[in-house]
């Protein structure tokens, strides 16, 4: 992995030319690699032996504390030591100003050894950019500060048991306490947080929840929609302005812990806010301190939303790529079966390993593609994140990150877990057991189909709304992109696969307009999944061309490169011919067919 990593990061992406950037002219390529030594070193050591720990011995509520393996401490200590939690922040707040792109690529090597352990650092890192970005600067100097150094974790509470992908729903309230405290307007929150990671254990002495609720309007009704929704810091226990834990518990209490499918090793917790199981400042109501402006706090939350969509994507990949490396060493390894030559016939010849099996290449290959090219598509959105923050042309960053996110959440989250499920396959009988780490990675990897904007979600945001704004500015942005691509690979031996990308691109174009001819929503998205899924197959095939251009020798990790890109515009993009058809015929079917006939 670290050989495909680097050449993505070098080669393709030239991540060195950011250096030329006044924020990253401290860095250099021997920086970067540096950082990835560590982070790769790290994971190997106080990650990838607990991963299985992390799963098989769960979280555990014994009424009064979350018990934890002590791997898991050690393994976020370890992380939290080495200044990751804070890598692309100022040098003047504590960070090493990193590039997003090398950020993300360090942490791949967290999310590959053990993605649960991993969990806890990567909310707190997000959380406390949140904060540094929309918070005071006593809210950043207090909560963010504490979170970079490790000292306290954070967690983000949107859903509610009856509110997950309709935010606008939810019902947690907030009422004014006082306007005038030092950490922010306080608050008294009441109502409950679903599924929270994180949510609640002894790994830090503090943990700084963010929580979305809303304030009650002069009629003391909640105002609907998510107009109404507003951010607030919440602490496990309180704090004084000086960052001191005042020795007062917060009212927030587990209910209970979430025993889930995957992703055990980081706790999923349903708090209780305001219960009145503690009644700090002698009155039931959890204390929360406003972040940014009232009817502010979704946008607020959604503020790092490019770089935790890259994160659950970049995360499916990972899974992805370790279930992949798995099964090709056990391929590799396995005598099972003979040739179907004629000296296959010959029943005492020595058996051949599964790797000499076409419909085993097929399957390793099929990860490959997957997992390889997931990975460029997420360090590409990566780099476009910088190209975003740092680079000169910003406006084509925003277009092409509008189109590309939704993408770079989803399509890893669906095929990265069908390379983990091939992978299953490519060991058989032993796929399926615990004795080997594959069925494991399955599980992990099968959430990121859910949180952070379900795959329907995703598929609406993408269908309903990147697509066609500002008439379609995004898509031709990203056309423009591809066609540069097309016009390099006509002058080279992939000029076949250049002809058949050109052709997905006006297919997914002709299809896009067919879907909104009606002008009907409900016409249009009503195959918006199918949508997505061309969609991406067209994206992920244009980087495999892409990639592809960028090998220039004959040794076999360029041959290798070549392979997975040929193999996924033979087997994969013509797939996007089904998909498409009942994307452009506005196919009814689904959306008109009777819950009673189910
Ligand atoms: C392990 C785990 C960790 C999580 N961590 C966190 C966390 O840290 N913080 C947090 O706030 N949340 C977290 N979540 C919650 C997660 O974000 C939600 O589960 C997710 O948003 C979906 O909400 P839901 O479960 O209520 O499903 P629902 O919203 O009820 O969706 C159920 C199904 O209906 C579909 N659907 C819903 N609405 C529509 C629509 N309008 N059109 C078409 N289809 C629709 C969905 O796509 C889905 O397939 C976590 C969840 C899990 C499982």
């Amino acid at each position: 992995m670290r050989q495909t990593l680097d050449f993505l990061l070098n080669s393709w992406l030239k991540v060195q030319d950011l250096t030329a950037r006044e924020r990253f002219a401290e860095h250099s390529a021997e920086t970067f690699a540096a950082v990835l030594d560590t982070c790769e070193r790290i994971a190997r050591e106080k990650f990838a032996p607990f991963n299985r720990l992390a799963d098989t011995q769960e979280p555990d509520f014994d009424g009064e504390r979350v018990q934890l393996p002590q791997a898991t401490h050690d393994a976020t200590r370890a992380y939290a030591e080495s200044g990751m939690l804070a890598a692309a922040q100022d040098y003047d707040a504590g960070g090493m100003q990193l590039p997003c792109v090398i950020e993300m690529a360090g942490n791949a090597f967290f999310s590959k050894s053990s993605v649960a352990l991993a969990g806890y650092a990567m909310l707190t890192s997000g959380n406390a950019s949140l904060l540094m970005a929309h918070g005071t600067d006593v809210q950043r100097e207090v909560f963010a500060r504490a979170e970079f150094a490790g000292r306290w974790f954070g967690t983000m509470c949107l859903s509610e048991p009856q509110a997950g992908s309709s935010l606008s729903d939810i019902t947690t309230r907030a009422e004014l306490e006082d306007e005038a405290d030092a950490l922010g307007p306080r608050y008294r929150l009441t109502g409950h947080k679903m599924w929270i990671s994180g949510g609640d254990h002894e790994i830090t002495e503090n943990i700084v929840h963010l929580v979305l609720a809303k304030i009650p309007g002069p009629d003391g009704k909640l105002i609907a929609g998510t107009k109404g929704i507003s951010l607030f810091i919440v602490p496990k226990w309180l704090v004084n302005a000086n960052a001191e834990l005042t020795g007062e518990r917060n009212d927030v209490a587990l209910a209970g812990l979430n025993h889930k499918l995957g992703f055990r090793g980081t706790t999923n917790c349903l708090l209780n806010f305001g219960e009145g199981r503690w009644t700090p400042g002698g009155r039931k109501g959890a204390i929360g301190y406003l972040v940014g402006q009232p009817g502010d706090g979704l946008r607020a939350m959604f503020h790092m939303m490019n770089e935790a969509r890259i994160g659950v994507g970049l995360g499916a990949v990972m899974l992805g790529y370790a279930g992949y490396e798995a099964s090709l060493e056990y391929a590799r390894q396995r005598p099972q079966g003979r040739p179907l030559t004629a000296a296959g016939k010959d029943a005492a010849s020595p058996q051949r390993r599964i790797i000499e099996h076409a419909d085993v290449r097929r399957m390793l290959l099929a990860q490959k593609s997957y997992v390889e090219g997931g990975l460029a598509l997420a360090l590409y959105c990566a780099r476009l994140v910088d190209e975003l923050q740092t680079g000169d042309d910003k406006a084509q960053a925003q277009a092409l990150l509008d189109v590309l996110i939704p993408i770079a959440k989803s399509w890893p989250s669906e095929w990265c877990l069908e390379a983990n499920s091939l992978a299953i396959q490519v060991l058989g009988g032993a796929g399926y057991t615990r004795d080997f780490p594959v069925e494991q990675y399955w599980r992990d990897n099968r959430l990121n189909m859910i949180h952070e904007g379900t795959h329907g979600i995703q598929a609406l945001d993408l269908l309903g709304r990147k697509v066609v704004q500002q008439g379609g500015a995004s898509l031709a942005a990203l056309a423009a992109r591809v066609q540069l691509t097309i016009a390099r690979a006509m002058q080279t031996d992939w000029a076949v696969q250049a002809n058949q990308l050109a052709a997905a691109l006006a297919q997914v174009g002709g299809a896009t307009k067919k879907a909104w001819s009606t002008g009907q929503p409900e016409d249009a998205l009503a195959n918006a999944a199918p949508y997505m899924q061309a969609f991406g197959h067209t994206v992920l095939a244009w980087l495999w061309l892409d990639v592809a251009l960028a090998v220039h020798d004959d040794s076999d990790f360029a041959q290798g490169k070549r392979a997975a890109a040929r193999y996924f515009f033979a087997y994969e993009l013509p797939k996007i011919g089904a998909w498409l058809d009942v994307v452009a015929r506005r196919e009814p079917l689904c959306r008109d067919i009777k819950p009673e006939y189910f």
